[in-house]
């Protein structure tokens, strides 16, 4: 009997079932694609989200050397 593993909670499923025992996932084609796309979309949500903040503390960074760059000015 040949084993695969379970994508959504790694324990070993016997290659002809149609459901994992232990969670519940689905191995049918369909639900496999579906499962698929999810994690693609996933991905690239959360590349957008490390994007969007890297953008975001780029921005602080120039406030900060600007606060500080205006404060150097007026000492002086
Ligand atoms: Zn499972």
């Amino acid at each position: 009997m040949m084993l695969q593993r379970c994508p959504e909670c790694r324990k070993k499923v016997s290659e002809s079932a149609t459901h994992c025992p232990n969670c519940g996932f689905s191995f049918q084609a369909e639900d496999l694609e579906r499962y698929k796309a999810m994690l693609e979309k996933r991905r690239l949500h959360n590349q957008e989200v490390n994007r969007k903040s890297a953008r975001l503390q780029l921005i602080w960074l120039l406030i900060f050397a600007l606060v500080i760059g205006v404060a150097a000015y007026w000492v002086n």
